[in-house]
């Protein structure tokens, strides 16, 4: 689910002043053959517009109170989820990462 997705689904009033509104582009996870400095590049952008949004602790509530194979890929409440087979050596701090290949098994 794309960050847009994602808004659909909880319903953007519930998220006021969301600061991804208009700039799903650069949240969404990658798309097949994009350069991985690029991804890297706007998901950095997303991070940082996420830790200006004023629905940061909401939106944060809910991914949480979402079971890790729901949760969307791409950038989502300040935090990168990638798949592991994407990690990698880049600037990614480790509790901006989410892997998916730990959320494996889990329902
Ligand atoms: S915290 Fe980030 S993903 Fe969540 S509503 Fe704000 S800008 Fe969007």
């Amino acid at each position: 689910m794309s960050i847009i997705g994602l808004l659909t689904a909880i319903g953007s009033p519930g998220l006021p002043g969301a600061r991804c509104r208009g700039r799903g582009y650069l949240f969404d996870e990658a798309e097949p053959g994009e350069p991985e400095a690029l991804v890297a590049q706007r998901h950095a952008q997303a991070v940082q517009l996420c830790r200006g949004c004023k629905s940061l602790p909401a939106c944060a509530a809910w991914v949480d109170s979402l079971k890790p194979s729901q949760r969307p890929r791409g950038v989502v409440a300040g935090r990168i989820r990638l798949p592991r087979s994407a990690r990698t050596a880049g600037d990614l701090t480790a509790n901006q990462i989410e892997s998916t290949e730990t959320t494996k098994g889990n329902p």
